[in-house]
């Protein structure tokens, strides 16, 4: 396994972070995952766009041109020679004193890691995953904005935690004002009467990538659908709930706090989503 690490190719035991780094002590940096299928990274330019706005967010001076990020992407995935895995792009503040101050580091890290990648059993996509709501909130742009996709992933961690103590796959944040917003690290979608819904991102939530391809996809297949804050009432009576996620890619939900979901697996439209998404996902991206 080969790592870039700030231009070079390391192997995972020469791989090392400074203990002084602001990514590791404060989450001071920022983060992408993206999906290579079939030699081809999955709209590698929607994880750039985010990447480089959320670095021009955090005043963090990305040290590689746009193009030169790129070419490193493709570069790590070829010296690895996977046609299908997960990129893991990681930019942070770099090595500083311990004080939090931006300033007293010199410069940015960035790190590229590729790996193998299943999250989820095939059956799970045919069965859908059992899901919960959960305590904590997601912050809303009055905070940090949602559309940042940071290193400070404690929260969504939290989630993460609720969802295993659950026996669940995913977990449901709502907002403070009690708007359904995401999961712990994918975006949601419902279905009711034929209409896809998902929460506009102002609730707070990522502006996944492949919540967009979902968009795209609802709209050349012909799908009403409508991007519209709705609560968990919305979510326990929909005919299909699912999740979208680089990882995840579009996986059925069956029950969500003990309410069956439609019929209790995935239902047509979040097949015929997923089975489509498969379709453009060797055939869209960069080599
Ligand atoms: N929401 C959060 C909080 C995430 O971490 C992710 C995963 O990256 C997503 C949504 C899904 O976004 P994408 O489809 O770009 O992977």
């Amino acid at each position: 396994q080969w790592i870039y690490m700030n231009g070079d190719y390391v192997t995972k035991d020469d791989a090392k972070v400074s203990v002084f780094d602001h990514g590791f002590l404060y989450g001071d940096g920022i983060f992408e995952g993206i999906r290579i299928y079939d030699g081809n990274i999955f709209r590698c330019k929607e994880h750039l766009d985010r990447l480089y706005d959320s670095a021009k967010s955090i005043m963090l001076d990305i040290p590689l041109s746009y193009a030169e990020m790129q070419e490193a992407l493709v570069e790590t995935v070829r010296r690895n020679g996977l046609r299908d895995g997960y990129i893991r792009l990681v930019v942070s503040r770099g090595p500083g004193n311990l004080g939090i101050d931006p300033q007293r580091c010199e410069r940015a890290w960035v790190i590229i890691i590729v790996q193998q990648l299943a999250i989820y059993p095939e059956e799970a996509y045919r069965d859908g995953l059992r899901s919960i709501s959960v305590s904590q909130r997601r912050n809303i742009p009055d905070a940090l904005s949602p559309k940042i996709k940071s290193l400070n992933y404690l929260n969504n961690i939290l989630v993460k935690i609720q969802s295993n103590l659950a026996g669940v796959g995913e977990a449901i944040m709502l907002n403070a004002q009690g708007y359904v917003t995401e999961g712990s690290s994918d975006n949601i979608f419902i279905v009711k009467r034929g209409v896809v819904y998902t929460p506009p991102t102002y609730l707070g939530a990522l502006e996944g990538v492949t919540r967009g391809a979902i968009m795209d996809l609802c709209s050349r297949l012909g799908y009403a659908f409508k991007e519209e804050p709705f609560t968990l009432h919305d979510v326990y009576v929909a005919d299909e709930v699912f999740f979208t996620g680089t990882a995840a890619e579009v996986i059925a939900v069956r029950e969500v706090d003990g309410r069956v979901i439609g019929e209790g697996h995935a239902g047509p439209v979040t097949t015929r989503l997923l089975e489509e998404f498969r379709k453009i996902v060797t055939v869209e991206g960069v080599k």
